[in-house]
C-alpha cells in the first residue's frame, strides 16, 4: 500500500506511506485519485485530508521511477492535482514534515494548506536545472507573491512553517503531536460557501511595481547568482508568465520550458551528479547492511590547518572531540581560530552565540595521548612527513582503545605503509579531507589493503553525519583528486611556456565554469607545498616532465598570496589578482631559456588540455580500480575541485562532447613536442569506453 484510506468522522484523511520519503511513484499517483473519488462518492465525508507519514509529506517524484515508463503513466502529478483542485469537498494538505517539489505542486493544488511547526518546503527542480513542472511556477506565485515565489523557484532553498504562514502559503500552523488541529482545520472549513483555487488567484507583484522593470531586475540579478546557469532563467520566464498571463496559458508555457529544460545537457549533467552523489556511498563488496562501529567521540591529532576544520565539523555535527598538540600554545591557537570561525558564522546569522558556545564545548584541548585513548576514531593531520607519522600511529596503536578507528587525513602518503607500523592495519583508514575541512563537501576515503570492510561503513556512514559526501579511493600518489589535478597543473604550465598567459589561461577555465582559475588557485592555496613535492619528484620520478617556470616564480619568493605576490600581485588585505609585469618578464625569460617562441594559443586549447588531461588521468585511476566507478571520479571534481556542476564533472564531460572527439584532441596535442607529447596516449580506458559509448564502470 503506497497511500493509506481513513475516514475520521466527517473527514476522509489520504495519507501517503511509500518509504523513504512517499514519492509520488504511479502506484501512489494512483492510489491518490482513487482516494479522492472514494471520498466524493461518500456522502458521510464532507472534507479530504492528504498527508504523508512521520517527518515526510512528500519529496516529490519518486527517484527510482526515473527515466522509466512508470513515470509518465497515467494518471500523471498534473492529473492527480487537478482531481484535488476540482474536487467539490474541500482538500486539505496537511504538511507535516519535508514538502519538496511534485508534494509541494500537490499540496499547491488542494485548497487548503496547515503545517506543523517543523514542516519544510521547497520547490527544488531548479537544482537539477529543471523547474517545477506540474503547476509550481504557477500556483506558488499565486500563493506568496511575485517575489517570494522568485526567490524559492529560482534558488530551490526551503522555507520552514512560520515562513510559510507569513507568505501565505499555508493558513495554519497545527501541533504535530496529535492529528486533532488538521481535523479542526478540516470541520471549520467544510461551513464555508466556496473553497479557493490558487488558479483563481493573482500572482501579486510589489505594491506599485513595473512588471518590465522588475522581471529585468530579476532576471540580472538572477544570472549574476546562477553563473551560467540556464535554468534558473527559465524559472523566471515561467514565474513571469505567472504574473502576465491567464493561468491556462502559463501552464502551457511551464510545460514547454520544463520540456526544453530536461533535454538540455546543463540538466543531464545536474541530474547526474545527484546520482552520482548517492551511487558514490555504495561499494559492491561492503554492503549496506555491513556491521558498523559506534561512533559518539572523536579526536584530532595536530590542530593545524586541517586539524582545525576537521575538529570544527565533528563538533557541527554534536560530535564530542579531543584535540591533541604537541604544546600548549598550539592548543590555544587552535581554539582561537575555531573560535573565530564560528563567531563569523554566527555575525551573518547562520548560528547564535548560544551554539557557537556549545561548539566549543564540545571541543576538548589536551597534550597527552591517554586522554584520547577511549574515542571511536582519532584522525592524524599532523605534518606531512611519513617518520612523524609513523611516530603518531606507533602511540596511537599502543594507546586507543581496541576498536578505535585510527584515521591520517595525509594528502600524498602511502596509506598502507602507516597502517603497517601499527598491529591493527585492519583499524586504519585514510580520511582525505579538503581545505577549509569545516566548509569543503569532499571526503576522499581512502581504502588501504588491509582496511576492514566494518571501519570503511563506518567512516561512509560517518562521513553523512559531517555532512560530507565520501567517495572511496584506492591507495595511490595524490589519491583520485590530486593525482588528476597533477596533470591539469602541469598542461597549465606547459601553456605558459608555449606562449599563453596566466591571465589567459584563468579567464579559459573560469569561463569553461571551474570556480576559479588554476593561478588564481595556486595563489590562493599557496605554492610552497607544490614546489616540495616537485622537488621530491625530481628525484623519485624523473622521467615525469614539468615546466620549471613554477619553481623560479617559487624561488623568488612569491608563494602566492600569503607573501602578496605569486602569479598575480596583490594589495593585501584585498585578495583581488593584479596582472604583474614581473611575472611577464621572469616567462619570458624562461621561454627564452628553453628554446621556445611563444605563440597564440586559443581558449578551446587551453580548456583542451587541462579538461582532457583530467579525464585520461581520471580513466587510468579507473582502469587501475583506484576509483570504483566513473561518476565517483566525477563527485571528486564537483564537490571538491570547483568543477562547473552544469558540465557534470570530467567523466561525464567527455561523454557529453563524445569520446570520439575528446580522443582526436588529445592526439592532436600529441603531435605537440612540447608538453609531455607521451601524456595524451589514450588511456586503454578512454578507448575502450570510445567502442561502447559510455564508461565501462
Ligand atoms: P599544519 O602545519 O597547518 O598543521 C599541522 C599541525 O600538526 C601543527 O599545528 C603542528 O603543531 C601539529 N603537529 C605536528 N606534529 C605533531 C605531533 N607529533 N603531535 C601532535 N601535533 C603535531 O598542516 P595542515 O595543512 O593542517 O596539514 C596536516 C595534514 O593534512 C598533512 O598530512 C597534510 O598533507 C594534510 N592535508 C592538508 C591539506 C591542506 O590543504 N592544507 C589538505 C588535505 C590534507
Amino acid at each position: 500500500m503506497t497511500t493509506w484510506y481513513e475516514v475520521r468522522g466527517d473527514v476522509a484523511v489520504l495519507q501517503l506511506d511509500n518509504p523513504p520519503v512517499n514519492g509520488l511513484n504511479n502506484a501512489t499517483r494512483k492510489a491518490l485519485v482513487e482516494g479522492l473519488e472514494r471520498a466524493l462518492d461518500d456522502a458521510k465525508v464532507k472534507a479530504i485530508v492528504i498527508t504523508g507519514t512521520d517527518k515526510v509529506f512528500s519529496g516529490g517524484a519518486d527517484i527510482r521511477e526515473f527515466n522509466t515508463p512508470a513515470a509518465m503513466a497515467e494518471p500523471t502529478l498534473l492529473q492527480v492535482i487537478a482531481a484535488a483542485e476540482s474536487s467539490f469537498k474541500p482538500v486539505i494538505a496537511a504538511i507535516n514534515g519535508v514538502c519538496m517539489g511534485g508534494g509541494l505542486e500537490l499540496a499547491l493544488g488542494c485548497h487548503y494548506r496547515v503545517a506543523t511547526p517543523k514542516a519544510s518546503m521547497a520547490l527544488p527542480e531548479v537544482k537539477l536545472g529543471i523547474l517545477p513542472g506540474a503547476g509550481g511556477t504557477q500556483r506558488l506565485p499565486r500563493a506568496v507573491g511575485v517575489e517570494k515565489a522568485l526567490r524559492m523557484i529560482t534558488t530551490g532553498d526551503p522555507i520552514g512553517a512560520d515562513e510559510a504562514l507569513k507568505a501565505g502559503l499555508v493558513g495554519r500552523i497545527v501541533p504535530d503531536t496529535t492529528f486533532q488541529g488538521v481535523l479542526d482545520f478540516a470541520r471549520e472549513v467544510v461551513q464555508r460557501a466556496s473553497h479557493p483555487k490558487l488558479r483563481d488567484a493573482k500572482a501579486a507583484l510589489p505594491p506599485n511595481t513595473d512588471a518590465m522593470a522588475f522581471f529585468k531586475a530579476a532576471r540580472e540579478q538572477v544570472a549574476k547568482a546562477s553563473r551560467g546557469l540556464t535554468a534558473p532563467l527559465k524559472c523566471v520566464d515561467a514565474v513571469e508568465a505567472a504574473a502576465l498571463r491567464p493561468f491556462e496559458e502559463g501552464i502551457q508555457i511551464e510545460r514547454a520550458l520544463f520540456v526544453e529544460l530536461v533535454q538540455s545537457a546543463e540538466s543531464k549533467a545536474l541530474r547526474h551528479a545527484f546520482f552520482a552523489e548517492r551511487t558514490a556511498a555504495k561499494i559492491p563488496d561492503v554492503p549496506e547492511d555491513t556491521p558498523t562501529r559506534p561512533i559518539k567521540s572523536a579526536a584530532v591529532i595536530g590542530f593545524g590547518t586541517m586539524g582545525g576544520g576537521i575538529a570544527m565539523s565533528f563538533a557541527n555535527a554534536g560530535i564530542p572531540v579531543r584535540v591533541l598538540e604537541m604544546k600548549p600554545e598550539a592548543l590555544d591557537k587552535g581554539l582561537a581560530t575555531c573560535r573565530r570561525n564560528w563567531e563569523a558564522t554566527a555575525k551573518k546569522g547562520r548560528l547564535t552565540m548560544g551554539e557557537v558556545e556549545q561548539r566549543m564545548a564540545l571541543l576538548k584541548p589536551t597534550l597527552k595521548y591517554e586522554d584520547l585513548a577511549d574515542a571511536d576514531i582519532v584522525i592524524e593531520a599532523v605534518f606531512e612527513d611519513m617518520k612523524v607519522k609513523h611516530e603518531v600511529f606507533r602511540t596511537l596503536d599502543r594507546v586507543m582503545k581496541p576498536g578505535a578507528i585510527l584515521a591520517t587525513n595525509t594528502s600524498t602518503l602511502d596509506v598502507d605503509a602507516i597502517a603497517a607500523v601499527t598491529r591493527r592495519p585492519q583499524d586504519v583508514i585514510g580520511t582525505h579531507f579538503f581545505s577549509p575541512a569545516n566548509v569543503m563537501r569532499l571526503l576522499e576515503v581512502v581504502r588501504a589493503k588491509k582496511t576492514g570492510k566494518d571501519v570503511l561503513a563506518t567512516v561512509m556512514q560517518l562521513a553523512k553525519r559531517l555532512k560530507k559526501v565520501a567517495v572511496v579511493s584506492g591507495v595511490c600518489d595524490g589519491f583520485i583528486g590530486n593525482r588528476m589535478l597533477e596533470q591539469y597543473v602541469r598542461q597549465s604550465l606547459f601553456l605558459v611556456d608555449e606562449g599563453a598567459s596566466p591571465q589567459q589561461i584563468d579567464a579559459a577555465l573560469s569561463k569553461f565554469g571551474m570556480a576559479m582559475g588554476p593561478f588564481t588557485m595556486y595563489d590562493m592555496a599557496g605554492m610552497d607545498i607544490g614546489y616540495a613535492i616537485r622537488q621530491r619528484r625530481y628525484v623519485e620520478k624523473p622521467h615525469i616532465t614539468y615546466s620549471k617556470i613554477a619553481d623560479r616564480v617559487v624561488e623568488a619568493g612569491r608563494l602566492g598570496q600569503k607573501t602578496g605576490k605569486g602569479w598575480y600581485r596583490y594589495e593585501l588585505p584585498d585578495r583581488t589578482p593584479r596582472p604583474d609585469p614581473e611575472i611577464d618578464a621572469m616567462i619570458a625569460a624562461y621561454r627564452k631559456e628553453i628554446g621556445i617562441a611563444p605563440r597564440a594559443i586559443s581558449d578551446d586549447e587551453i580548456v583542451g588540455r587541462c579538461i582532457y588531461a583530467l579525464v585520461n588521468e581520471g580513466a587510468k585511476i579507473l582502469e587501475e580500480g583506484i576509483a570504483l566507478r566513473a561518476s565517483d571520479i566525477d563527485v571528486v571534481y564537483l564537490a571538491g575541485y570547483g568543477f562547473p556542476a552544469a558540465k557534470g564533472g570530467p567523466m561525464h564531460y567527455a561523454q557529453s562532447v563524445g569520446f570520439d572527439q575528446v580522443i582526436a584532441s588529445m592526439r592532436q596535442y600529441g603531435a605537440n613536442p612540447h608538453g609531455d607529447p607521451k601524456f595524451w596516449e589514450p588511456a586503454p580506458l578512454l578507448v575502450e569506453a570510445a567502442k561502447a559509448g559510455r564508461w565501462p564502470k
